[in-house]
């Protein structure tokens, strides 16, 4: 994560203005409702503008302060009236609760057929003042006793009342009210409009960043575990199965990648949204904050129930991703096998049995999952009801406005929705958090053979000596060794041949010398230099190695001869096709040796890709060329023809064989059983001195051969 930081760094700050701005559109709402639609778009109790008449009127009933302070905060117009200079909130409530104390009076006085009809509705204020001379006559002591009355009434109940009586003082004053209500819902309006614009485009760059990081982040893990691969030697393949380092590398980096997608998204904008919603809700009403609490706690029960049941289940998941892919590697590599021995119905069954289980544990995750939604909307809902039924309560009360009802909804719902986006990283969470250990344990895994600090150089004297000096070897997990004892010498230029029964060792042997493996016991030399002390590279550079079974790259003929050695001219290229005897059915191919060769050499026959295996060794030119087991796919003449050509090579040439036909000639043939080497020698000697050489022999030697 650490080359993205800035990126998440910028998401985080995005998010929170996008949290900001969704907290604050449904304030917007509830401006829009409460002032703009029921309040005529009055935003203020003290009036801009307030006749003479009207404001000898609202004075009688204010405080000697409340006075003061409206005379001070009012200019006298030169038509008698007067305009507000300055306004601060203690004016607000002096006119409020003048407002209520006059209105309070008047109920008393008359009945309410003068002047009010309800406390939204429009004053006449010319009525009023015809009511003014009869005021006058009140006692003093009856106006106090409203003036304290009304300092005992809500600031809410008293805002409301007061902004109705501005509404009519601005009227008589000869402001359009109308347009002024238009143009506050046209403000407030263009600032929800610009908020949802902000909000908007926050997300569209979050998501852009989130997707970037996660996609960025799935790359690096993706060349980091290829590389990690790379250094493996033979035994962490055996660790790892090829199966699970594909699921590893594909599907579980997936897993990361889509955790980061909404996990960076998610992580920080629920709980500021849901922190910021509780605060604002509670903020239009902190007596209904236990609306919150509630449904909070019941989305925590059904959570938790949802945790219980699922999340074991959901780490399942992976475990049976792997062995479905198993199952159905073997079965794509097997095909061929499967058909021939006629077990498609066996095969069929192990299938059907993993693909059920991986079904029926995402068919339970899904029931788990889709049963939660009922009951989340029963619960959104259930609050919504619980919200209006409590509020028009306190609406009807005068303790809340219609508008701050709504915007409590939608603020209860963005708390819930919070909650929820929480929960869902919960579940994902554990998911990614089974893929990410399985990605680390190829991270962290060392490769079990890697270069030395101080690598060696070989001995030029010894070129192409290959010497086992007391070699054991066992593998990882094995119980028994499958080298023992293993001592000899392969001389420069000559061929040494390595024979014996399925499993006794030949092909273990060959791979230590390629370092695939590292010996357990005993010294391993090549050109003079144990092969633990000189870089991987450089040994590997010195060997031609051709595998049992020839493996192709996708490419032409050409580019699969030069792949260990890019700067071959063409006539050594021809040279060295011509040597593994590929060179006639190579001139056969449409484009000679610009012919394609298909994914895994397929349009190839085996023989053929044997060949061109042989003659990507030799391209080479190596100090030492190993051919393990090689021949077998080979026709005798050929197998003949191209031993008579390697003879002249001069690299030090050690055959693994099936047939003693192959080895007949060498220089030295090795018999290893069971690991042990059990005879060395020549053909002819070793006919008369070793046993188990003599039964190989005579079950494909005629008897004079055999002399
Ligand atoms: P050969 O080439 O002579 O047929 P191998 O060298 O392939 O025999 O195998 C020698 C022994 O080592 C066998 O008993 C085999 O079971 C065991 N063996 C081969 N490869 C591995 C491996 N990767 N892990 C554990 N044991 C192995």
């Amino acid at each position: 994560m650490k080359p993205f930081a800035a990126m998440l760094l910028a998401a985080v700050v995005l998010l929170f203005a996008q949290a900001m701005c969704d907290l604050n559109l449904p304030n917007l709402l509830s401006d829009i409702v409460n002032v703009g639609i029921q309040q005529n778009g009055i935003e203020r109790a003290a009036p801009g503008q307030i006749s003479a008449g009207g404001m000898a009127l609202i004075t009688k009933f204010m405080t000697g302060e409340q006075k003061r302070l409206t005379y001070e905060s009012y200019t006298a117009a030169h038509d008698g009236g007067y305009i507000l200079n300055a306004d601060t909130e203690a004016l607000d409530s002096a006119f409020g609760s003048a407002a209520y104390a006059l209105m309070n009076t008047l109920r008393e006085m008359e009945d309410s057929r003068h002047g009010m009809s309800g406390q939204q509705a429009e004053l006449d204020m010319s009525r009023m003042h015809q009511l003014l001379p009869m005021l006058e006559m009140i006692p003093q002591s009856v106006v106090d006793g409203a003036i304290e009355q009304a300092a005992r009434m809500d600031g809410l109940m008293l805002n409301q009342v007061g902004i109705a009586f501005a509404n009519g003082f601005l009227t008589e004053a000869g402001v359009d009210v109308r347009s002024m209500q238009t143009a506050y819902i046209i403000r407030v309006g263009l600032n929800m409009l610009l908020l949802a614009l902000l909000g908007g485009a926050a997300t569209i760059t979050v998501s852009l960043i989130s997707s970037r990081v996660a996609a960025g982040v799935a790359r690096d893990l993706r060349a980091d575990i290829f590389e990690k691969v790379e250094s493996f030697s033979n035994a962490e393949f055996d660790r790892f199965s090829t199966a699970s380092l594909i699921t590893r590398s594909t599907n579980d980096v997936t897993q990361i990648q889509m955790l980061l997608m909404f996990g960076i998204r998610m992580v920080c904008y629920a709980p500021i949204m849901a922190v910021g919603g509780i605060i604002m809700a509670v903020g239009k009403s902190a007596a209904m904050s236990w609306i919150i609490a509630v449904a909070v706690l019941a989305i925590l029960c059904v959570i938790l129930i949802v945790f219980v049941v699922a999340l074991p289940k959901f780490k399942l998941i992976q475990k049976l991703t792997d062995k479905l892919n198993l199952v159905s590697r073997e079965n794509l590599t097997g095909m061929m096998v499967i058909r021939a021995l006629g077990t498609r119905e066996h095969e069929k069954r192990r299938f059907d049995g993993v693909n059920r289980e991986v079904t029926d544990v995402n068919r339970f995750v899904n029931r788990v999952m889709v049963t939660m939604m009922p009951f989340m909307m029963l619960l959104m809902n259930g609050v919504c009801v619980l919200i209006v039924w409590v509020g028009a309560g306190r609406i009807d009360a005068a303790a809340m406005q219609v508008g701050d009802l709504m915007a409590y909804i939608q603020y209860a719902m963005q708390v819930i929705m919070s909650f929820l986006m929480i929960a869902m990283m919960f579940i994902f969470l554990p998911r990614a958090a089974v893929s990410a250990d399985r990605i680390a344990e190829v991270l962290e895994t060392e490769a079990g053979i890697s270069d030395p600090g101080a690598p060696r150089g070989f001995d030029p004297k010894q070129r192409g000596r290959v010497e086992f000096k007391n070699v054991s070897f066992r593998y990882g997990g094995a119980e028994d060794d499958a080298l023992h004892d293993i001592t000899f010498t392969a001389a420069p230029g000559g061929t040494t041949a390595i024979i014996g029964p399925t499993g006794a060792g030949k092909s273990t042997l060959v791979n230590l010398i390629m370092r695939f493996y590292d010996v357990t016991g005993g010294e391993l030399l090549v050109g003079g230099a144990d092969v633990r002390e000189v870089r991987q590279k450089d040994l590997r550079e010195r060997i031609g190695y051709v595998p049992q079974k020839g493996v192709l790259m996708t490419g032409t003929v050409a580019s699969n001869l030069r792949y260990g050695n890019r700067a071959a001219s063409d006539a050594e290229i021809a040279a060295a096709a011509g040597t593994a005897q590929a060179e006639e059915f190579i001139s056969e191919m449409p484009e000679g040796f610009e012919s394609l060769i298909s994914q895994g050499g397929a349009n190839v026959s085996g023989g053929q890709k044997q060949r061109l295996s042989i003659a990507r060794a030799l391209v080479r030119q190596p100090d030492v060329l190993i051919f393990d087991d090689s021949f077998s796919a080979l026709d005798f003449k050929t197998d003949a023809a191209l031993r008579r050509a390697l003879k002249g090579h001069g690299s030090t040439v050690i055959i693994v064989a099936q047939r003693v036909n192959t080895i007949m000639n060498a220089d030295q043939i090795i018999v290893l059983e069971h690991g042990r080497i059990v005879g060395m020698g020549t053909h002819k000697r070793l006919l008369k001195t070793c046993p188990q050489y003599y039964e190989i022999a005579s079950t494909q030697l005629s008897g004079e051969e055999l002399e």
